[in-house]
């Protein structure tokens, strides 16, 4: 089987199976016990919030762990908001956890405003910075798409945003970014930035949120006080601890060059089938993810039948599936006929240029043979 639907989900890294058993077997104590194995469990969770604060380049104390980036996004969008005057800015290009919060935050009485993208799948930054008023609470830009691939510039944005409105607090959704684009919370000059673990060779159900120290955000989840009381719950030891080898496994394994390689050569092997356009083509995009249109083609018979052939491809997002149509491609104005044949193919460290042969071959395979279906 060649798995690449990498962006909806990674295999988990052996270090971090490996972490997780111990974690599961050994070191299984609370980390909030005050005794010897207690206080050992608490240097854990110190030693991953260290690889998570090493890589955004910020301090520990504003890293908090959460169960996934749904709750991470939820907890900026549900406690960033000021008062009940206060207006927020989401793009139209964000992932359901933001975009669907968004909408629940609406039906509360915050007035959201959202900025559209542009045909490339960047947001139209001109068109956002106009929506800023001085009861703009809140504005969240995705980094990286998880439909598209395409990357925001993320620092330019925050910066455009605070010129025009210092109080304004900047979001960013990191998930499809994380170490995969630059991640400095510093040099992006963002409040919040939210990562998933089972991305990068996590398990499911482990997430984190950078909160920057010089915003007040009131706690999501309350109850004992756990994550310095910002984030109750009894951590997930077990995912903490898998998170923080698979950071580390990430690091010394994936070669983004590689990568952008592999996704280079297979987009290079798309082209070369009548009716196929890449979208995003002409912008900045991350080389994990590579999403095209197939003229004429439904999406998910050739997802199938790649699928019954051992070849694992991405149908935009699969958090998302279950509605109907694709939001994010839609606003970027491509025509439903496009929109039909959309497929993301997401790559990971593991991945390798024989695999992208015979998985194209495959694919193109399926193209003419629903064409020729359809034609028969
Ligand atoms: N944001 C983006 C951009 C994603 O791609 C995903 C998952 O697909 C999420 C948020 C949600 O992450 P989680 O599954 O950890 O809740």
């Amino acid at each position: 089987m060649i798995y690449l639907d990498n962006a909806a989900t990674t295999r988990v890294s052996d270090a971090a199976v490996d972490a997780m058993v111990r974690t599961a077997k050994e070191d299984f104590y609370n980390p909030s016990a005050t005794y010897k194995s207690g206080i050992e469990a608490k240097k854990a969770l110190s030693l991953a919030r260290k690889a998570i604060a090493d890589t955004f380049g910020c301090a520990e104390k504003e890293i908090f762990f959460t169960s996934c980036a749904t709750e991470s996004n939820n907890w900026v969008l549900n406690c960033a908001m000021k008062s009940k005057k206060s207006n927020f800015i989401i793009s139209a290009g964000e992932h359901a956890s933001v975009y669907e919060c968004a909408q629940a935050q609406k039906n509360k009485g915050y007035e959201l405003r959202i900025a559209p993208l542009t045909s490339n799948g960047t947001v139209d930054t001109e068109k956002l910075l106009a929506l800023i008023d001085e009861n703009t609470a809140l504005v969240s830009v995705i980094h990286a798409s998880n439909e598209t691939g395409v990357v925001n510039d993320i620092a330019a944005i925050a910066r455009a945003v605070k010129s025009k409105n210092p109080k304004t607090l900047v979001h960013s959704d990191g998930v499809q970014a994380f170490l995969k684009c630059s991640n400095s919370v510093r040099t992006l000059g963002v409040d919040f930035y939210s990562v998933s673990g089972h991305k990068i060779g996590a398990p499911k159900g482990i997430g984190a949120l950078f909160v920057s120290s010089k915003c007040n955000i009131s706690p999501y989840i309350v109850g004992g006080g756990q994550e310095n009381g910002m984030r109750s719950g009894t951590e997930n030891t077990t995912g903490i601890a898998a998170l923080s080898a698979a950071i580390a496994d990430f690091k010394s394994t994936t070669s983004l060059q590689s990568i952008r390689q592999l996704s280079d050569e297979m987009e290079q092997l798309l082209l070369t089938v009548d009716g196929v356009q890449i979208v995003g083509a002409d912008t900045a995009r991350s080389g994990f993810i590579t999403c095209f249109t197939v003229e004429g083609c439904k999406a998910e018979i050739i997802q199938t039948l790649c699928s019954d052939d051992g070849v694992i491809i991405g149908r935009g997002s699969a958090c998302s599936s279950k509605r109907a149509g694709n939001r994010v491609l839609s606003e970027m104005k491509i025509p439903q006929s496009r929109i039909d044949g959309a497929l993301r193919i997401s790559y990971s460290g593991s991945n390798t240029s024989d695999e992208i042969k015979s998985a194209f071959e495959i694919i193109k395979n399926n193209i003419n043979k629903m064409r020729g279906k359809r034609i028969g």
